[in-house]
């Protein structure tokens, strides 16, 4: 029958190097998008780090405020008990000591924002610790996969190349009026697959049954048969 025939056999070698070549430049297509959407997830995981190092740094600066504040306070509250030591009179020595407890109290309120904010800097630094260990194992494996889309691109154009020469070669050893029809298929159904085998007298590339007349076309005339539904060449392997 027809489909054990040298010239089908090199109808299906043909179809199958030139749906690897469809699959192959596809993907070679969509190798910049992929790679586009690797760069943005690195960019991303870079932002989350830097986010959380501005985070940490402001709560340095923060603390780092209050504990100038502090020292400034403390400075005043000596030299104002120095200066009530030198002084004379009960009023003066009064207002001093008015003075230093209005010090103190400031003093304190500022020790307690201290400390909270000491809290949140240790909290941002935990954060920015488990951030980075995180996020640069993230960032190390997104590169190597970007790494990868660059050796596999060099590898797609090969695999083009060398299946280029396989469909020509194809071409050349096939029956013409094979390559003809053939062709003129390719044209019409624009999408693979062209060849496709009949199951259960449907055809498996629209699934739409075929007539009793393509059945016998194929295994009784043994003729290269187009399904009448969807124009794809159509066999019956056996
Ligand atoms: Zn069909």
């Amino acid at each position: 029958m027809l489909f054990d025939e040298p010239e089908f056999q090199a109808l299906l070698l043909l179809h199958g190097r030139d749906r690897r070549k469809i699959g192959t430049e596809q993907e070679l297509r969509d190798l910049p998008k992929v790679r586009e959407m690797v760069k943005n997830k690195i960019e991303i995981e870079k932002e989350t780090i830097a986010s959380a190092q501005i985070e940490l740094r402001e709560f340095e600066t923060k603390a780092n405020t209050f504990a100038n504040l502090i020292a400034s306070i403390e400075t005043k509250i000596s030299q104002q008990k120095t200066k009530q030591l030198k002084v004379k009179r009960q009023e003066e020595y009064q207002a001093l000591e008015n003075e230093i407890k209005g010090l103190q109290e400031q003093m304190n309120a500022d020790e307690d924002e201290q400390l909270e904010t000491l809290m949140k800097e240790d909290d941002a630094r935990a954060t920015l610790l488990i951030a980075e260990g995180k996020h640069t194992d993230r960032v190390h494996s997104l590169e190597t996969e970007l790494e990868e889309l660059n050796d596999r691109e060099k590898v797609l154009q090969e695999e083009i190349i060398e299946l280029e020469k396989q469909i020509k070669t194809s071409g050349e050893e096939m029956e013409p009026s094979f390559l003809r029809e053939y062709e003129r298929v390719k044209k019409v159904v624009r999408r693979p697959p062209y060849v496709v085998p009949v199951e259960d007298q449907k055809c498996t590339g629209c699934n739409l049954r075929v007539s009793n007349d393509i059945v016998s076309s194929i295994l009784v005339e043994e003729k290269l048969t187009i399904c009448d539904q969807c124009g794809r060449i159509v066999y019956i392997a056996r």
